[in-house]
């Protein structure tokens, strides 16, 4: 019988016969308002994961595991309010190298100091690369539309050439019906 529930992401109310189902690692069912809402949301959790771990392991050398330092989790969602975390990963990747220079060579008396000087640098790269970004993004959706239409148009012909085929023969047939009988 379905039971009232509500989804995990956005508290949307419902049904447990309508919403889709994911059932934990404990054995515990959670609801989402559909398939699409639950698995963009756990590509969104993965893209940031392997963002965070690109700055911790690549940019700051920390050990697995190391907690990367909360005001950086906190300037990196507020760049994700516009930004998407593939941006934020490309642009941090561009800057790597600079990055890591000023961590060296300036001599940051605080961890905070060092953050902010280091958004500093991602916040002036970061628009050329996404517009980088969005144009790379249009392009793949035109190809695809094109592969779309490609194949309707490929059913179309097929379509069209059934359709004078069978003229050709209904053709001859109606032909032979009036000359020759
Ligand atoms: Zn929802």
């Amino acid at each position: 019988m379905a039971r009232k529930c509500s989804c995990q992401i956005c508290k949307a109310k419902g049904n447990t016969d309508v919403f889709y189902k994911v059932t934990d690692d404990k054995g515990k069912n959670k609801y989402y308002c559909s398939k699409e809402e639950y698995d963009s949301f756990i590509k969104e959790k993965e893209k940031r994961e392997y963002l965070i771990k690109y700055i911790a392991v690549d940019i700051f050398n920390y050990d697995e595991g190391q907690i990367v330092p909360p005001v950086l989790l906190k300037k990196i969602k507020e760049l994700h309010g516009f930004y998407d975390y593939e941006v934020i990963y490309e642009c941090f990747k561009e800057s790597k190298d600079s990055i890591k220079y000023w961590i060296e060579n300036k001599g940051f008396s605080s961890e905070y100091g060092m953050i902010s000087y280091i958004m500093k640098i991602i916040e002036s790269n970061i628009n050329d690369i996404y517009n980088k970004w969005k144009y790379k993004k249009s392009q793949e959706q035109k190809q695809e539309k094109k592969k779309e239409t490609e194949i309707l148009d490929i059913g179309f012909m097929n379509q069209v050439k059934e359709k004078v085929s069978q003229q050709k023969k209904k053709g001859i047939m109606e032909f032979l019906d009036e000359e020759d009988i």
